[in-house]
């Protein structure tokens, strides 16, 4: 059987979803499929906490200040094209989302958050909050436009005609594979965190320790179909994500919540023999990039009384007291000797590292660490009893690289070329997070690029 349509979004995220519904609106013939089977299907859209933000500031900051907010939080690695895009385009995508009946809270930090915000406990929860409602109005709104979505239904490879331009998708659905003619195909299937291999393949060979703190539904189906039409990739070997307790194996309760970024990053993080291995200062992201690639795969984070009241405190789902009242493994004695015979750690090891660490602090010498201690997050010395060490792991949310696209979300071919007809948008992008310090801009706002594929592919039909 052959299907035609204008234009067809692989996955219904909110960056599908947001690419379908404004091509609907603009008046071209759209099909969303999403593999997931019905409407409450999963995806880290609707998992997701629903702040829209960009390097955590508010999406209708004047163009230029959201600019320089993200360079500042990126540094080199970020495109920035794609960074003016997301300058230019986001307050307005705000605007476009409320027209369409998303509703918003700001929240202290006035980021603009999905309406009704979820309430700050550590684990899951999605059914009826702002993200799930947001996901349903724009799936109703895109029935009104006269779009379709259909669910069960997963898109498995990419036709182009003799010229090189797309030409439709072949999906799949009950086991029956049909093809759908098509001159215009956004890819938005999220990323690749759910697919071992590769996620073994670019970020980890030990990915069977990275605790999946996500849908379970990227599977990577966007790149490598990308691949197979000569896409260019950017920034694979990083991921968007956050440490947690190593107990989030077991306990629903200790996910996607409390992270321990803070902790971390105000103290130390020393593997098993009781040595620091990653320069803390760069944050809970960039701690969780290098968990995950430890012979290990987990970590230990080692604090005083200090920290574990202040930056244990912190944050609005913070680590004290939900670790310990979650029953998460714990270690907490008045002397870093006793701290490490306790939590396994090598005695000598541990308290030889902390001795040093806190003498680099007091002197202001932390760049001659080795590793260096940055010191754009403050850090503290460790001499308040009592001291803790808390086990940690590497939780992925998303890949943070992907498919390269430019400004309008065409997709680059190996030479920079925008292959006819093909669009990307959402977290399955590349360009934007990563890099060696694993910067991150933000999730959901990487929607901005579903408008701007169905604007750019609306206006060259
Ligand atoms: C716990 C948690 C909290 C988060 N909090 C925030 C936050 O507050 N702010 C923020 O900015 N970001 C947050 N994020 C990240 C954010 O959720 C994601 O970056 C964003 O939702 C990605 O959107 P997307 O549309 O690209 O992908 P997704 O929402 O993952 O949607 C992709 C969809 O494509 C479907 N699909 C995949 N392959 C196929 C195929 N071959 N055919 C058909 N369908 C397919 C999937 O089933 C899925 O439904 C959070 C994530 C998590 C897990």
């Amino acid at each position: 059987m052959n299907i035609q349509a204008d234009l067809v979004c692989v996955g219904a995220g909110i960056a599908g979803l947001v690419a379908g519904l404004r091509a609907a609106e603009l008046g071209l013939k759209v099909i969303v499929f999403e593999k997931g089977e019905d409407s409450s299907y999963p995806c880290n859209s609707r998992f997701s906490f629903g702040v829209l933000h960009a390097a955590h500031r508010d999406l209708k900051l004047p163009i230029k200040e959201l600019e320089l907010a993200m360079h500042q939080s990126m540094g080199e690695f970020s495109n920035h094209e794609l960074i003016s895009t997301v300058a230019a385009n986001s307050g307005r995508m705000i605007e476009w989302l409320q027209r369409h009946g998303v509703k918003f809270i700001r929240n202290p930090a006035r980021q603009w958050v999905f309406a009704p915000a979820k309430p700050l406990t550590s684990k899951l929860l999605w059914k009826g909050m702002g993200p799930d409602y947001v996901l349903r109005t724009l799936g109703l709104q895109l029935k009104h436009f006269g779009g379709e979505l259909i669910y069960g239904t997963r898109v498995i490879k990419l036709f182009h005609s003799d010229d090189g331009a797309c030409s439709g998708v072949e999906v799949v659905s009950n086991n029956q594979a049909m093809r759908i003619d098509t001159k215009f195909v956004v890819i938005a299937d999220g990323g690749f965190q759910a697919n071992s291999n590769l996620v073994g393949k670019y970020i980890t060979s030990r990915h069977d320790l990275l605790f999946p703190r996500h849908a379970g539904s990227g599977l990577g189906d966007g790149i490598e179909m990308a691949l197979t039409s000569g896409a260019h990739m950017v920034g694979l070997n990083s991921f968007y994500g956050h440490l947690l307790s190593v107990d989030a194996f077991k306990s629903k309760e200790l996910w996607p919540y409390p992270q321990i970024d803070s902790i971390a990053s105000s103290g130390i993080l020393v593997d098993f023999k009781g040595n620091r291995r990653l320069d803390e200062g760069k944050g809970g992201i960039y701690l969780a990039n290098g968990v995950a690639r430890l012979e290990m795969g987990t970590a230990m984070v080692i604090c005083d009384n200090l920290i574990w009241e202040n930056a244990g405190k912190q944050h609005q789902i913070p680590p004290n007291p939900l670790l310990e009242l979650h029953g998460a493994t714990m270690y907490r004695d008045e002397t870093i000797e006793k701290l490490a015979i306790k939590s396994g750690l090598p005695p000598f090891a541990l308290v030889n590292t902390v001795n040093n660490y806190n003498e680099a602090v007091k002197s202001g010498l932390c760049e001659k660490l080795e590793p260096m201690r940055s010191t754009s997050i403050r850090p503290s010395q460790i001499s308040h009893p009592p001291f803790f060490a808390i086990p940690v792991c590497a939780g992925i949310t998303n890949t943070s690289g992907g498919i390269s696209i430019d400004s309008n979300a065409r997709v680059l071919s190996k030479n920079g070329v925008p292959i006819p007809g093909l669009y990307a948008a959402g977290a399955t992008i590349g360009g934007l997070d990563g890099g060696v310090n694993s910067g991150y801009i933000g999730g959901l706002v990487k929607a901005v690029f579903g408008l701007k594929a169905a604007e750019n592919a609306s206006f060259s039909k």
